[in-house]
C-alpha cells in the first residue's frame, strides 16, 4: 500500500497554510487550466471576429461563432475595479486582501486577487503582472502583482 500521495496531500493542508479553494475544470475552461500546469495564460479568441473571450464558452457572445482557438495572452493588464476585503471569505485568505477585476492587454477583464503589496497601494489604474499561486493537482492559480 503506497502512501505517496496521502504524503503529497497533508504538506499543503497544515493549519499554518490552509488550502485556498480550487476551481472545477468545466469542459470549455479544461484548456485554460492546462495551460496554467506550465503558468501559460491562455485566453479563448474567436477566429471569426477576431477577439479574445472571457469566460471561457463553446460560442462566441459578439458572433455566435463557434471557432475558438487558444492563444496565450501577455499576462499584463491594469486593475478596472477593485474592493479591499477585510472580513476573509475563506480560511486561505489573509485579510486584508485585494479582490480586483483586471483589465488584461487583450481586452478581456479577468477576477482575480492583487498580491505583493500592501491594499492600500493598489487603486484603479495601477498596472499589473500575472503571478502564479500553486494548486494541489499541478494546476497554478493566476494572481496579480503590481508592476514596480
Ligand atoms: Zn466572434
Amino acid at each position: 500500500m503506497s502512501t505517496g500521495d496521502t504524503t503529497a496531500a497533508s504538506d499543503t493542508a497544515s493549519p499554518e497554510k490552509p488550502t485556498r479553494f480550487e476551481p472545477p475544470v468545466s469542459d470549455e475552461g479544461a484548456p485554460f487550466w492546462e495551460g496554467t500546469r506550465d503558468r501559460k495564460l491562455l485566453l479563448p479568441w474567436c477566429t471569426a471576429c477576431p477577439q479574445p473571450i472571457w469566460y471561457p464558452r463553446a460560442i462566441c457572445p459578439r458572433c455566435f461563432g463557434t471557432d475558438i482557438e487558444w492563444r496565450e495572452a501577455a499576462g499584463t493588464g491594469v486593475v478596472y475595479a477593485l474592493t479591499v476585503e477585510h472580513t476573509p471569505q475563506t480560511r486561505a485568505l489573509r485579510a486584508p486582501y485585494v479582490v480586483a477585476l483586471v483589465e488584461l492587454d487583450e481586452g478581456v477583464r479577468f477576477l482575480s486577487n492583487i498580491v505583493g503589496g500592501a491594499p492600500e497601494d493598489v487603486a484603479v489604474g495601477t498596472a499589473v503582472q500575472v503571478t502564479w499561486e500553486a494548486l494541489s493537482d499541478g494546476r497554478h492559480l493566476p494572481l496579480f502583482t503590481p508592476i514596480e
